[in-house]
């Protein structure tokens, strides 16, 4: 883990080198290519598939809900877990106070039972069946809707591998996403978030940070009680403990920009030996940043702690104390679990087939920081490096599959790194290109501040997409819809030709094509860059809605080539794009008849036409003086190339006009017959 700092700080250098080079010259083709290990989203996703792979999958029949937990109060004794032989067990009470959806004289909570043994339940629980990892507990009468009552339930915690961890004088948790089931009951889904206020008993050479702020610690003897209230409201799977023998601790204070005099704490928990100083010498100016981007920060403390060689991958955003890996004091791992402060834990996704809203966010804004802390060029060097890791490493699902909402899945699916993030995060900047900037970052900042609907809540795509509908001023379904719901990418195999047409005039006609079979059509607004001779250029931008669509533009100064998407901004695509003059696919916006030939001709002669759509059409022949004189078709002809035949053994030598004729168009043209 030690690599990824030497390879970010060479990585700095180089970035400034580069800028300096891009200034001088104006290259827009090279930038710098972070290294994999230096993302904050492999990290964060490397931390998510490797975690206790000896845990069996959770039930896949979770709770029925029929009650909104308000707060959990945790008091537990961990005294004996930070001395040899470091026991996982501890005892404990959590007391849930909850709201009645729908009259009920019994609530059902999540604790695994081979962790957790239950004790007693109390105030109104009065008897507990605990069965799997279901707690039932028996309420004293019927509560009814809209009621609150209380349960506290006493229970110990077994001296076994779990989400909660100790060894050699630390003890931390690690829940994403059912781990806290682990470790006290609850109802453990990301939609229903509490208030929690923990106290916890440990010896008093312990450091112990949790969600929220430290509103007391009382030392007696040679023990603290230390006790943390999260003023917020937390998701189970963004609860934590974290504690440790010796830890070292910096607190930095961030002036909240609405109120300056305020001052934020950001606490460095950190081993000996470790530096924090690349994520300590960033967070003022990303909390600021990030305020400005989306809505300021959201919490009344923030803080991280590096854990030990139990948690060795990346980085957990438990809200308001992230976990690190050891030493990873890294600026694009700060960057990722910070801006999971804002999109995971203020906003949290509602169930896990929304996990979009999390990593696809998080990732994206890694990329974000980069833009701010070096250039646009960093920026879209990171977004191309998700765009290549999910073009070559993409198994083939949608981001969204609707079961995970119901049946969370293991974790390599839902924390798979080419989809959730890198296609997460692709999706975002086709966002931004697509609506343009003003559009979408009005978006982040709307949705982030919608205290109504999203701001402290949990969030579904559907409800974020009318959000979006609502900012926008469009019906944008359509693009979250392809890009969200649909699997693959689109793979285009594009067609233009250049044609004179006279008069100092040239048309260029474009044909959209998209060839995949392994998923539908995608709608996106293109990009075509024109070169002309004489060295000018231009770039139209036209919105492709359906497949095999045609665009023509018209221009007085002669094209020479044509170059799809320009800048790469339809970043997850394959794309080919062919000057195909002679290609039957492509079609002027207008019909096209050709010269006959042979012409002047003795007996038969073809002429050519070209039909942009399926139309009546109708072939005629006129002589000199206007008159007709013979029909040579009449009918359906379908959209493209044909040839029809002349047979001119009845007309006497002479100049005449052929004409083809359709429902909305008319074009005519002289062939010569010989005697
Ligand atoms: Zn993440």
């Amino acid at each position: 883990m030690k690599q990824i700092m030497v390879e970010t700080r060479l990585l700095f250098l180089r970035k400034h080198t580069l800028l300096v080079l891009i200034l001088m010259f104006f290259s827009l083709w090279s930038f710098s290519q972070r290294q994999m290990e230096s993302y904050g989203s492999w990290n964060c996703y490397q931390k998510k598939i490797h975690e206790k792979p000896f845990l069996q999958q959770k039930s896949l029949n979770s709770p029925k809900h029929s009650f909104d937990v308000l707060k959990y109060t945790l008091n537990l004794n961990l005294y004996n877990c930070y001395t040899t032989p470091y026991p996982h067990s501890f005892s404990g009470t959590v007391t849930i106070r909850f709201r009645v959806d729908t009259a009920l004289n019994i609530i059902l909570l999540n604790a695994v039972n081979s962790s957790i043994v239950i004790d007693s339940v109390s105030i109104a629980g009065i008897s507990f069946l605990h069965t799997g990892d279901i707690l039932t507990v028996t309420l004293d009468r019927t509560y009814n809707a809209g009621e609150i009552a209380e349960v506290m339930i006493a229970y110990h915690h077994l001296n076994v591998y779990d989400s909660f961890f100790t060894g050699g004088g630390i003890a931390f948790t690690d829940c994403e996403p059912e781990g806290a089931r682990d470790w006290f009951p609850c109802w453990d889904k990301p939609s229903d978030k509490a208030l929690l206020d923990f106290t916890a008993k440990v010896p008093d050479n312990v450091l112990l940070a949790s969600n929220g702020r430290l509103q007391d610690s009382i030392h007696i003897a040679d023990t603290i009680y230390y006790h943390w209230i999260s003023r917020d409201p937390v998701a189970t799977y963004l609860t934590v403990i974290t504690s440790k023998v010796g830890y070292n601790l910096d607190i930095l204070y961030w002036p909240m920009l609405s109120s300056p005099t305020t001052l934020v704490p950001i606490r460095y928990y950190y081993n000996a030996g470790e530096d924090p100083t690349p994520s300590e010498s960033i967070i003022l100016d990303m909390t600021d940043f990030y305020s400005n981007k989306f809505c300021e920060h959201p919490f009344e403390k923030n803080g991280f702690a590096t854990l030990d060689a139990q948690f060795i991958w990346g980085g957990m955003e438990n809200q308001t104390l992230i976990s690190f890996c050891p030493d990873c004091w890294d600026e694009y791992l700060t960057a990722h679990e910070f801006a999971h402060q804002w999109f995971g834990d203020m906003i949290t996704c509602g169930t896990w087939s929304d996990i979009w809203l999390n990593e696809g966010f998080a990732t994206y804004i890694e990329a974000l920081w980069s833009e701010h802390a070096y250039s646009y060029y960093q920026y879209k060097s990171d977004i191309d490096y998700y765009a290549n890791y999910y073009l070559s490493h993409n198994p083939g699902w949608a981001i969204v599959n609707p079961n995970w909402a119901i049946t969370t899945p293991p974790q390599n699916e839902l924390f798979n790194y080419a989809v959730t993030y890198c296609k997460g995060a692709c999706v975002l900047h086709m966002f931004r290109y697509t609506v343009g900037d003003s559009l979408f970052f009005a978006s982040l900042k709307e949705y982030a501040g919608d205290t109504t609907n999203f701001k402290y809540k949990s969030a579904v795509i559907p409800d974020f997409v009318s959000k979006i509908n609502q900012v926008c001023g469009q019906n944008l379904e359509w693009y979250f819809n392809e890009w969200l719901s649909q699997p693959n990418h689109p793979v285009y195999h594009n067609e233009y030709n250049i044609a004179n047409i006279g008069g100092g005039n040239w048309t260029v006609n474009f044909l959209a094509n998209q060839v995949q079979t392994n998923t539908g059509f995608f709608k996106m607004p293109i990009e075509l860059l024109i070169n002309f001779s004489g060295g000018s250029d231009t770039v139209v931008k036209v919105m492709n809605s359906q497949n095999n669509e045609i665009f023509s533009f018209t221009f007085n100064k002669q094209p020479i080539n044509l170059i799809f998407d320009p800048d790469n901004q339809i970043v997850l695509k394959q794309a080919s794009t062919v000057l195909g003059f002679n290609n039957n696919n492509i079609l002027s916006s207008s019909i096209i008849l050709y010269q006959n030939n042979p012409n002047p001709f003795t007996g038969k002669t073809t002429i050519g036409l070209e039909l942009p759509s399926s139309d009546k059409v109708r072939i005629m022949i006129y002589n000199d003086f206007a008159q007709p004189v013979a029909e040579v078709f009449n009918g359906q002809m379908n959209r493209g190339k044909h040839e029809v035949e002349i047979d001119a053994k009845n007309l006497a030598p002479g100049i005449y006009y052929y004409s083809l004729e359709t429902s909305s168009e008319k074009k005519m043209r002289k062939m010569v017959i010989l005697k």
